[in-house]
């Protein structure tokens, strides 16, 4: 069975109960910050923190908005982390969950390539030298329990279960949000295990989101380099 999340942002508050929980569950530290003007933080995703609540301020129709995006790996249905990794032992799909799993492995890949591969930019470079991002808490999943930041969510943002519910939930709360936001859409959620609605157009959240948006992640440039890395590859294993 494949799973899905469906996180609303239309309910979200920027409390960050998920951010801290994923931080708990994983038992990963707090990171030193700085007053950056804004209410963010930290300032990005990294390898301790796999969840971010993004937040923006906004001027919509002449009126102030706070727009607020927990990001986390997409768990792509067809990863390009995956087949840029061509490592099993290091990226792979956890087809009983669909989870996109990084390994301690993930230190023998061509750590550039799979950065630059990920649609979403998702990836975070640990201090040895090893991958780090969103597991789907695939141990939680697996045992039949709740990822920790859908747990925790007190709003209903987050959400999580089969995909064919996680679609069927999102497509009627676009209608609903639908009648009152022109630029509400669901984000890419044909490729995705992780359906972002949000209520208005792209642009008016931020770049990552915005790149993303309407090519279901993959771009020109990132397709060709996936056509000809294995042949660069078999190059420098000759050199
Ligand atoms: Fe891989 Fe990025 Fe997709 Fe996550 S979002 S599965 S890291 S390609
Ligand atoms: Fe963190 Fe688990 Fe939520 Fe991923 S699914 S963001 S690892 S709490
Ligand atoms: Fe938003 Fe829920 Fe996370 Fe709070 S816990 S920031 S409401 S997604």
């Amino acid at each position: 069975m494949s799973y899905a999340f469906f996180i609303d942002t239309t309910r979200c508050t920027g409390c960050r109960a998920c951010q801290v929980a994923c931080k708990q569950w994983h038992d990963l530290p707090a990171e030193a910050t700085t007053n950056r003007g804004t209410f963010q933080n930290p300032e990005d995703l990294s390898f301790t923190t796999y969840k971010l609540v993004r937040m923006e301020e906004a001027q919509i129709d002449g009126r102030l908005k706070w727009l607020f995006f927990p990001e986390q790996c997409r768990h792509c249905i067809e990863p390009p982390c995956v087949d840029t990794a061509m490592d099993e032992s290091a990226i792979y799909k956890d087809e009983k969950t669909g989870a996109v799993i990084f390994t301690a492995n993930t230190s023998k890949l061509f750590i550039d390539d799979v950065i630059e591969s990920c649609p979403y930019n998702i990836p975070r470079r640990a201090a040895d030298g090893t991958l780090a991002k969103c597991d789907m808490c695939n141990d939680r999943v697996s045992n039949g329990l709740l990822p920790a930041c859908v747990q925790t969510c007190p709003t209903g943002t987050m959400n999580f279960g089969e995909r064919d519910k996680m679609l069927e939930l999102a497509e009627k709360r676009l209608a609903t949000v639908g009648q009152k936001h022109a630029g509400a859409q669901l984000v890419d959620a044909d490729s995705v295990g992780v359906i972002y609605l949000i209520a208005e157009k792209p642009s008016a959240y931020y770049e990552y989101l915005m790149a993303s948006t309407g090519n279901h992640g993959i771009t020109r440039t990132m397709a060709l380099k996936k056509m000809i890395r294995p042949f660069t590859r078999a190059m420098q294993q000759l050199a």
